[in-house]
């Protein structure tokens, strides 16, 4: 596409130098170590082509982007079954939310709100060891990114693991609701791992083709489910911040606490942006900026033709 590359490098150096960066995740102390001053965009585009500016190629936590390739795992696995689990709407709460759990009778209100991913990482694990379903979503992740050198950041997922008193909570308290069949420990262990894959720019924007259904993009998911996942990421995809993302951005997108944050344009690209500083609802705040920047210059929308 015309002028992209050149514009995503303009992007980039305003953002240096504007030096805005916000605050990295601080509750959980290997991401809190992560230097802000960083930042990476990476777009692969429907004639195969990719651009990419900054740090694009430095490895970051995904952390709850890896929920849309668990997810994708998951509905593979089990299919619609998993929507007697886990609701289809957004949240309005914050990502690690007891709140609507308690007044839902354990129902959490979708798979990308923490409660709503430790019950799709439960039956992700099914009567499987972790290690048999963590596979599985590297792999998938693997080969949409087609990609061999994805990996698990072990130190991120034990940092977690060490500090996960909430997520421990939400795990007793969906089984007391009987919405969860593994044991609590079990599941916290494969989840702190899926959300430590540890990714780039490049890599993840080469894995979300397969959800922009971009030609020749890896044929891991229906277009179905593909379409399915994209329309929960736009409604759920950015905690309670889902509605401001789609007024700003107007993408589907997926973001994490690492600061990443994946976007797709079905039909013409897969996105990745990242920069570490988060905003008030834990998505990047450098990266949201970036996205809507992008989505200006390039056209691209969920809500118009482009
Ligand atoms: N692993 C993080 C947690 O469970 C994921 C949070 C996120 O990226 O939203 O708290």
């Amino acid at each position: 596409m015309d002028g992209l590359q050149a514009r995503l490098e303009t992007l980039v150096a305003e953002v240096r130098a504007a030096a805005d960066w916000g605050i990295p995740a601080n509750y959980i102390p290997e991401l809190a170590a992560v230097d802000p001053a960083q930042v990476g965009v990476a777009i692969c585009l429907a004639d195969g082509t990719e651009v990419s500016a900054g740090d694009a190629r430095v490895p970051f936590s995904i952390q709850s982007i890896s929920k849309v390739f668990s997810l994708a795992a998951v509905l593979g696995r089990v299919g619609d079954d998993l929507w007697r689990r886990v609701g289809r709407e957004p949240s309005g709460t914050a990502f690690d939310s007891i709140f609507l759990l308690e007044h839902e009778g354990g129902r959490p209100r979708n798979p990308f709100i923490n409660a709503g991913a430790l019950v799709t990482t439960d039956a992700l694990l099914g009567n499987r060891e972790p290690r048999q379903a963590l596979t599985e979503v590297v792999g998938l992740l693997r080969a949409a990114a087609e990609d061999g050198e994805i990996h698990i950041d072990k130190a991120v997922a034990q940092s977690e693991k060490d500090t996960a008193d909430r997520n421990m909570a939400l795990l007793h308290y969906l089984k007391s609701h009987g919405n969860l069949f593994n044991a609590p420990d079990r599941v916290l262990g494969t989840y702190v791992h899926h959300c430590a894959i540890e990714m780039t720019c490049r890599q993840l924007a080469r894995a979300g083709r397969m959800l922009a259904l971009l030609p020749g993009a890896p044929r891991l998911v229906s277009p179905l489910r593909a379409r399915r996942i994209n329309a929960l990421m736009m409604t759920c995809g950015q905690y309670d911040g889902s509605g401001n993302f789609a007024f700003r951005v107007g993408l589907p997108g997926k973001s994490g606490v690492g600061g990443g944050i994946l976007m797709v344009a079905p039909g013409k690209a897969s996105i990745a942006v990242w920069s570490p500083g988060l905003d008030d609802n834990g998505n990047s705040k450098v990266g949201t900026w970036l996205a809507e920047r992008i989505a200006e210059h390039t056209g691209w929308s969920a809500f118009a033709p482009s």
